[in-house]
């Protein structure tokens, strides 16, 4: 690890750049009431049974950490302010973000509302080099946004990713100690350096796995470089004992995958026969929905908006969206809102085409901390406990949440006539492309 400029790292050292806003809802809040500034700040659910889902550097002192249950950080840090989170505004403010790093390089990669990755060698002939493109970057966050965050270079995603947590503030015995806001790491400390990491810091390793991992005497990233693979698969699984074996010797083949390519996953399908029934309707829906899972797990990402696309024979098409408060990557979930979706669709003429897309996409590792607040934790402090259980627990919950809500916005139209459509006044929006949502998929 380097920030000296004198060793300045060429776009083939360090070709990918991570950037990560500190406390990002939390410094949110703050920056619209500046009467919270150094309080202990967080965003998350107020409630017995809440979650943290952002914590101010004040409130990381006492020990709050983002994913903490909220009586937990109560306990920690008896003045904790935890404000419910407005994600229209973070939004907002992700938005500008995204136009910053855009400024810099149209290709890059956004993760949830806070985190981008960019592929700098686009950069190549502009004569950019990787150092000074992260402190200007930085410096138009903190100019323009009045945000802070920090900046990772490296050979790839893995060590980009790690090398801007690596450059952000961090609390040693309840002292704040500034970052270094930009950090890269040199190829030939690159060895040493990952030596050094905890098995927690790879990317994908959540509590449970963690713990499996030191149940077989893993700790650091050193022993898992001298693991077997197959040993490993044994307790993990093969794709997440081959991805962490990769990770442990550095090597992560993922790409920048950018914006344009990002904004929708989807599959659709003419039938050489219209489908004239609702049952027919919903099979096809978990068809579809098995696809774009397997293509989401694949890419390893979640979804958290759905939309359902139809087209009937007369050529009118109609599309109906949902939004989760987290993503989704499994059949079962994708099947439930597609259908959920469908049934609130007029199907009084037979359908042409079905189409199922999923977009908002957060890196799968990253989901956790994008929960929704006021969740089902057990009344047990420790982290390590309630982990397992509730991703589960919040993915239901909010998930019947969501069904509830396309009922609410939709009704149940699909077993409905061609008479009732007028009179329901459900939105139709006329095609001319092929793809429903126009060339950049839905926004
Ligand atoms: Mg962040």
């Amino acid at each position: 690890m380097s920030n000296s400029p004198a060793d300045s790292p060429s776009l083939e050292d360090a070709p990918i750049l991570h950037v990560d806003l500190d406390a990002f809802f939390a410094s949110v809040e703050i920056l619209d009431d500046p009467s919270l500034r150094g309080r202990p700040v967080c965003v998350g659910g107020a409630a017995e049974r809440g979650v943290i889902a952002s914590a101010s550097y004040e409130a990381r002192r006492h020990g709050v950490t983002s994913a903490m249950p909220s009586v937990v950080a109560r306990r920690l840090c008896p003045d904790l302010i935890i404000l419910p989170g407005r994600f229209d505004r973070y939004e907002e403010y992700s938005h500008r973000f995204h136009s910053v790093v855009n400024d810099l390089t149209p290709e890059y990669e956004p993760l949830g509302l806070d985190e981008v990755f960019a592929d700098l060698r686009s950069l190549r002939r502009l004569g950019v080099r990787p150092l000074e493109a992260a402190w200007e970057l930085r410096r138009r966050i903190q100019g323009e946004l009045v945000l802070e965050c920090g900046v990772g270079l490296g050979r790839n995603k893995l060590f980009a990713k790690l090398a801007s947590k690596q450059s952000k503030p961090h609390v040693v015995d309840h002292v704040l100690v500034p970052g270094t806001g930009v950090v890269w790491v040199s190829r030939g400390l690159e060895d040493q350096w990952m030596a050094e990491l905890p098995v927690r810091a790879l990317w994908g390793v959540g509590p449970a796995t963690a713990k499996k991992l030191h149940q077989l005497g893993l700790r650091w990233v050193r022993d898992l470089v001298k693991v077997d693979e197959n040993t490993l698969s044994r307790h993990l699984g093969s794709a997440m004992a081959a991805t962490l074996v990769a990770y442990a010797r550095g090597d992560d083949e993922r790409m920048v995958v950018t914006n344009r390519e990002l904004k929708s996953l989807g599959h659709d399908q003419t039938f050489g026969v219209s489908l004239t029934s609702l049952d027919e309707v919903l099979d096809h829906c978990r068809h579809h929905a098995g696809v774009v899972a397997r293509a989401l797990r694949a890419q390893g990402r979640v979804a958290r908006t759905l939309s359902v696309v139809l087209r009937f024979d007369d050529l009118e098409s109609l599309s109906r969206s949902q939004t989760l408060p987290f993503g989704v990557d499994d059949e079962s979930a994708l099947t439930a809102v597609a259908q959920a979706l469908v049934r609130s669709v007029n199907l009084s003429r037979p359908v042409r085409l079905l189409g199922l897309y999923a977009s908002s996409f957060l890196e799968r590792a990253d989901n956790q901390v994008q929960l929704s607040f006021d969740v089902a934790v057990q009344g047990d402090d420790r982290l390590e406990a309630i982990s397992r259980s509730r991703d589960h627990q919040v993915s239901s919950a909010s998930l019947r949440d969501a069904l509830d809500d396309i009922r609410r916005r939709y009704g149940e139209n699909s077993v409905g006539v061609a008479s009732d459509l007028a009179s329901q006044g459900l939105r139709i929006e006329r095609q001319r492309g092929s793809h429903a949502f126009g060339p950049e998929g839905p926004s």
